[in-house]
């Protein structure tokens, strides 16, 4: 589980744990919630992932489900926006994922069993303005877990995205008032979403009820990215 120590990923480690299984955490701090395992990493760096891997190998075993959640944003406008901030969202988002996949997916070949989850966003094909760089990761990723379906599906790996609307956490917090307003109105279901809703998808895919269910884009946005 990448980026498990604040928003969306807390509450996925905490799904997790509360169905009795082993949790490793990695993000930058390397904070976790009380139960999983808190590993430091930057996950666009593959060094950091492959040690954070091994220490939670050595901790709790093979990893059977790994869920790339850690994302950043840099929006601005194209015209502003720098290569440095466009690099930088790709790095973690896009090439981060990538790093997990990539080393994730053996232990998960040898076991012959094996959930990759990317968490995506609605924008990846809603598009979102001021968000070249972060909507060309989202959609990046549901190009990688339809590869990765066609390269691992016959052994018993499966690889999705979740895509999650507009979730109530710090990355939305700092939105001004009416732009949240202006979502609320654009979404059927009239309200931002609670983490716990997008854990509980997760879980679903992570569940051996989906072992069919692979290259799937999963919204979870209140219906926001309907036909998109
Ligand atoms: P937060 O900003 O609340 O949390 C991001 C997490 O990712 C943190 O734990 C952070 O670590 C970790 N992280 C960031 N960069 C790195 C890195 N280089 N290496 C390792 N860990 C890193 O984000 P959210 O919970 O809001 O979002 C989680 C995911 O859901 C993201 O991929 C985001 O794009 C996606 N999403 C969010 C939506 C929303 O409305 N919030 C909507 C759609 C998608 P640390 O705590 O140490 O800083």
């Amino acid at each position: 589980m990448t980026g498990g120590a604040r928003g969306i990923g807390r509450a996925i480690v905490e799904e997790f744990l509360a169905q009795g299984h082993k949790v490793a955490a990695a993000s930058t701090s390397g904070k976790a919630p009380d139960g999983a395992l808190g590993i430091a990493c930057d996950v666009a760096d593959a060094a950091s992932v492959d040690a954070a891997f091994t220490a939670a190998e050595a901790a709790h075993g093979p990893v059977e489900v790994v869920v790339a959640n850690a994302g950043i944003t840099k929006d601005t406008l194209l015209m502003r926006m720098s290569e440095a901030d466009f690099d930088a969202v790709v790095d973690v988002n896009l090439k981060g994922a990538f790093n997990v996949a990539k080393r994730a997916c053996r232990p998960m070949l040898r076991a012959k069993w094996g959930r990759i989850i990317f968490i995506g966003s609605v924008v990846g094909l809603y598009g979102s303005p001021g968000q070249v760089n972060y909507a060309a990761t989202k959609s990046g990723l549901i190009g990688m877990a339809r590869s990765l379906t066609r390269e691992l599906g016959g052994r018993g790996i499966t690889a999705n995205v979740i895509a999650p609307g507009f979730i109530e956490t710090e990355m939305t917090a700092v939105l001004p008032e009416d732009t949240v307003a202006g979502y609320k109105a654009a979404i059927p279901a009239g309200r931002l979403g609670a983490t716990h809703e997008v854990a509980a998808a997760v879980a679903y895919l992570a569940s051996d009820a989906a072992g069919y269910v692979s290259g799937a884009v999963l919204p979870v946005d209140g219906g926001l990215g309907m036909g998109h």
